[in-house]
């Protein structure tokens, strides 16, 4: 370079600059004022470091030309004086050889540069003075950034930052580190980053694993328990980061933490009210199953109901409830009811009404295979049409399917549908199993009733078939009786007394005969008109049947010289025709089987126990034994001849029926020889 070049060069810098050169021989001072001379430069000089040091103080160099041999100081020695004298003033050592020991060390004390003496020219000495200001300058402005850095990481309070040498040992600290760990600097520093593990993380290792990892990704985020100083716990977020130099050599990592235990805990309280609040809901659903699921008419309706309780109040949208109804192999016929919350309960239309489940196939069929709870999180990977179906037109995503069983025979399988990617939880299977046992129980019950109700079905069937017959039988025999009663009434008018004796006792059997035929068809006529003939029930004032009853009965009262009487009688509904029948047998029996010796008493009376009457007929006469006590209600069962005791024994079979006809029930307390006294209820509010 020209010396004009190194004047525009020099020219470039805005003043004059102030160049001390330190340097002890006068022929290079010499030399070096004759390369800065008319360059903009006031070169100064000082012979010795103590000149140096002096001239220094006046703080108006601008850059040190620095000879390090001097009469007073040698060496590196020199640097380090004039360094720590004007820190912030280049140093450019002037060299006479390239001791690159010397160089180096030089350079790493705070020379800027350095120069060799018998080489120097204007343009390597101009731009090493520049180059070498610049530098401080930048160096400055780097170090107030890192000091405004290190200011503003040190004030932080929230975020413990702060760095780690390459083997995890504190190295910086602050006052956000110090607050959460309770660690001052001088405690921390130089400890490796262990310290806020607990031991069973340190022997895991995962302090080590942390850094690890931060190396391998470039940076590593971690949660986690640390330790403070006094021993407590904090949960920290930690975010880690490798630092290198520009080598590229791993120089430590820089690390930010932050105390997130009181965020944990809130969360924590959060996550506990939700899963409180889905725990209420599944009891809502539960309760609401168990309430309706009883109502149900059918099994289908039970199944509805419970897929309604459980789609209107999860996120489990849709339902279908699989119905089992026959089991063969590995196929099975089932009745579907499904549910959709935006519609109205609907059964699916005939054609899947009924429809054949294959082992391990589909959605319900895999239910059935694992005889478990099965859970497909995408839907669209089943190839089932029904499913392709829910996930086009209802935005299916996800599907569970749950058996229900009885022991080893599966009763139905439940299956659920969410528009979203809803996994179930343990509470909610639990809730499942629960939902399915009642299920269980329900179809089962509602099998029973079913088999019940087509039972009675057949019975009432075949009970008014009998009826009829007996009816029929009863009608059609009284035609020919009244033939035969004709001709003996006739043979007894013409020929009596002109046949022999025992002719005439015979006649007499025979009409004896006749006329118990006649009363037995009759009774059981009347036994079988009960409940098909009867009359409309209607408010009875049974103190008047009771008078009717007397009056029917005055005849035989009278002659027996019997005492019949009631207590005040309540007033129910009722067919009055019957009522007077069955009131009239009851006292009608007490004045038949009477000891011969003794009027009889007879005393009818009524007490009211919770929805009925109990009314009682009491009488003085032979009384019943023990083991015949339920039997006189049966058909024909008589206890007594009827030579003693004229009678059919269809009388208490009459009363029993129309008590059972009325909503009542009829028994009788007695001892033989003591008196008998029959009950019987009727309902008080009908
Ligand atoms: P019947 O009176 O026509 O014999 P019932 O059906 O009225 O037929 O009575 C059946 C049997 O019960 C009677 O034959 C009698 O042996 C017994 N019985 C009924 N009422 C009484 C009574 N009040 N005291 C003792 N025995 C009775």
């Amino acid at each position: 370079m020209t010396d004009q070049a190194s004047a525009a060069a020099t020219s470039t810098l805005e003043k004059t600059l102030s160049v001390l050169v330190v340097e002890d021989s006068a022929t290079h001072l010499r030399a070096i004022r004759a390369i800065l001379h008319g360059k903009g430069f006031d070169v100064q000089s000082a012979m010795t470091l103590e000149e140096a040091l002096n001239r220094l103080e006046k703080r108006d160099i601008d850059v040190v030309l620095l000879d390090l041999s001097l009469p007073d100081s040698r060496g590196i020695d020199t640097l380090k004086a004039i360094y720590s004298a004007v820190p912030m003033v280049p140093i450019i050592v002037l060299t006479s050889t390239e001791d690159e020991q010397v160089v180096s060390e030089a350079l790493q004390e705070g020379a800027q540069d350095y120069l060799i003496k018998g080489q120097l020219d204007s343009h390597l000495l101009i731009r090493s003075i520049r180059y070498s200001m610049e530098r401080v300058k930048s160096q400055e402005a780097l170090r107030e950034s890192e000091e405004r850095m290190r200011v503003l990481i040190e004030g932080v309070q929230d975020y413990a930052i702060f760095l780690l040498d390459r083997d995890g040992r504190v190295v910086t600290w602050n006052s956000g580190a110090e607050k959460i760990t309770g660690y001052s600097a001088e405690e921390i520093i130089g400890k490796h980053l262990s310290h806020f593990y607990t031991p069973a993380d340190v022997q895991k290792g995962t302090p080590d694993l942390g850094l690890h990892q931060a190396v391998l990704r470039g940076r590593y985020e971690e949660e986690g328990w640390r330790l403070r100083k006094d021993g407590s716990r904090f949960w920290a977020n930690v975010v880690n980061t490798p630092l290198y130099d520009t080598q590229g050599r791993l120089r430590g990592f820089a690390r930010v933490a932050r105390d997130m235990t009181e965020q944990r805990a809130a969360e924590e309280t959060l996550r506990q009210k939700i899963a409180l609040q889905q725990k209420t809901d599944l009891v809502e659903v539960l309760q609401a199953v168990t309430v309706s699921i009883n109502r149900a008419g059918s099994i289908e309706d039970a199944v509805s109901t419970c897929l309604k309780a459980i789609s209107s109040r999860t996120r489990w949208t849709i339902g279908c409830g699989n119905i089992v109804t026959g089991e063969a192999h590995a196929e099975c016929l089932v009745t579907k009811v499904w549910y959709f919350q935006d519609e109205k309960s609907v059964h699916a239309d005939d054609s899947v009404l009924q429809e054949r489940l294959v082992s391990g196939v589909g959605l319900a069929g895999q239910a059935w295979a694992s005889g478990k709870p099965v859970w497909i999180g995408d839907l669209s990977s089943e190839p089932s049409a029904v499913n392709q179906w829910l996930c086009e037109h209802k935005g299916i995503k996800s599907g569970l399917a749950i058996p229900v069983w009885e022991g080893t025979k599966l009763l139905a399988i439940m299956e659920l549908f969410s528009p979203e990617n809803e996994k179930p939880d343990q509470p909610f299977f639990e809730l499942m199993a629960n939902i399915g046992k009642q299920l269980s129980v329900v179809i089962e019950r509602k099998e029973l009733e079913q088999m019940l109700i087509s039972q009675m079905q057949e019975l009432a069937h075949s009970n008014a078939e009998l009826q009829e017959f007996a009816k029929v039988a009863a009608h059609d025999l009284q035609e020919p009786l009244r033939s035969v009663r004709g001709f003996v009434e006739l043979l007894m008018r013409r020929y009596k007394g002109q046949l022999d004796e025992d002719a005439d006792r015979f006649l007499g059997f025979i009409y004896d005969a006749v006329q118990r035929m006649e009363q037995l068809i009759q009774g059981v006529l009347e036994h079988s008109r009960i409940r098909t003939e009867g009359r409309p029930f209607q408010k009875i004032d049974l103190n008047e049947v009771f008078k009717e009853v007397v009056s029917n009965l005055q005849v035989a009262i009278d002659q027996t010289n019997a005492s019949v009487t009631s207590d005040e009688l309540p007033t129910v509904v009722a067919d009055p025709l019957q009522m007077v029948q069955l009131m009239q047998n009851l006292v009608s029996n007490g004045i038949k089987f009477r000891f011969a010796d003794k009027p009889p008493i007879i005393h009818i009376s009524a007490r009211r126990q919770e929805g009925d009457w109990v009314f009682s007929v009491r009488d003085n006469g032979l009384g019943i034994e023990e083991r015949y006590l339920k039997k006189i209600f049966g058909m024909f069962s008589r206890l007594h001849s009827k030579a003693d005791y004229p009678g059919t024994g269809i009388g208490l079979a009459i009363c029993k029926k129309i008590v059972e006809y009325h909503g009542g029930t009829i028994w009788v307390h007695s001892e033989l020889g003591k008196g008998s006294t029959f009950c019987f209820t009727l309902p008080a509010d009908r």
